[in-house]
């Protein structure tokens, strides 16, 4: 009996690293971290278990009590299985325009699903700026009115403390510590910061670079041109209270094109499904291509899963 979980929240992290094989890359090898094997097929699923236990430990909720959180989706889906399993009330508040499989699969897995209608003028399968302020106004206005908890994963230290101590460990694990350099997608930047904060705990000298959107390079410091992006998750053009700029060693950017084209390259030709972040993450890292050293090897993460995508046009082809 040594093989069988206690509940399905012993199944969070510990996901595979895959190489990639057919990415064209000359000098580079680039490892990719399966985060869509987690319960709710994302990354966010090590944050949501982390964020309420540690609000447990703390004697900050108790059984019964209502979870609140803002999410894109994937932190919503893994804070519905941990609260399920748990015997938590949780309530979600997302844009709508995230996509539906994820409103969906959270209210199968018990949440209750506030969805903020897009801002006028906003583009469906975007989540501008706008949208996202919006629907930060409506998750303070139930918090008080629900006298819920909220682990708010924008400025909650344990987001990026469990990417330090289980993602970033597991990578370094995985790859006996042969890593050049680490590239990722930034939302609450707590995969960069945690990830980052332990691989250059372990080696100074490993290159950790974050990724925007083309048209959202803020934390670059250029120009933001707009949030009406395609890459969910992030890119909002908001710096998370706990960046560290210490941890960057250079800013990337692609384009929704870029980003879709590698998700789907990914699909066809590596069996790797995956959204749109994971094709952003891949088409960044493949820019490093050129400036390094042959035989570098650069590790990224697959956020999520491409089943969250199939009503977005990630996945839409002609015939
Ligand atoms: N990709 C996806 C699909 C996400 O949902 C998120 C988080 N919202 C990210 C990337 C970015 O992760 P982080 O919040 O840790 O920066």
């Amino acid at each position: 009996m040594d093989d069988v979980k206690a509940s399905i929240l012993s199944a969070i992290g510990n996901t595979p690293m895959v190489r990639l094989n057919r990415t064209g890359c000359r000098n580079i090898e680039i490892y990719v971290k399966l985060e869509y094997y987690n319960p709710s097929f994302s990354i966010k699923d090590r944050i949501a278990i982390g964020m309420i236990e540690d609000a447990e430990r703390k004697g900050i909720i108790n059984k019964g009590d209502t979870v609140i959180e803002k999410t894109s989706g994937n932190t919503g889906t893994g804070l519905a299985i941990a609260c399920a399993v748990k015997g938590y009330h949780f309530v979600t508040v997302m844009s709508a325009g995230n996509s539906m499989e994820k409103a969906q699969m959270l209210k199968a897995l018990g949440a209750e699903v506030v969805l903020v209608p897009q801002q006028p003028g906003e583009d469906t399968d975007t989540v501008s700026r706008k949208d996202n302020e919006a629907v930060e106004r409506k998750t303070d206005e139930l918090t008080e009115k629900l006298q819920a908890y909220r682990p708010n994963q924008y400025i909650n230290p344990v987001n990026y403390l469990v990417h330090e101590y289980t993602t970033g460990s597991e990578i370094i694990k995985q790859t006996d510590g042969n890593i050049d350099a680490f590239v990722a997608y930034i939302g609450t930047g707590g995969t960069f910061v945690g990830i980052s904060s332990a691989l250059k705990k372990f080696r100074k000298d490993i290159k950790c670079y974050p990724v925007e959107p083309e048209s959202a390079q803020f934390l670059a410091g250029k120009p933001v041109i707009t949030t009406r992006h395609k890459i969910q998750g992030g890119g909002h053009a908001v710096k998370p209270p706990y960046w560290d700029e210490s941890l960057v060693d250079g800013y990337l950017s692609v384009t929704d094109d870029e980003a879709i084209n590698v998700a789907r390259y990914l699909a066809a030709k590596e069996g790797l499904f995956t959204g749109y972040s994971g094709g952003a993450n891949v088409a960044a890292a493949m820019k490093l291509d050129d400036s390094m050293k042959r035989g570098s090897i650069v590790v990224t993460i697959l956020p999520d899963t491409g089943l969250k995508y199939l009503s977005s046009d990630l996945y839409k082809f002609d015939d």
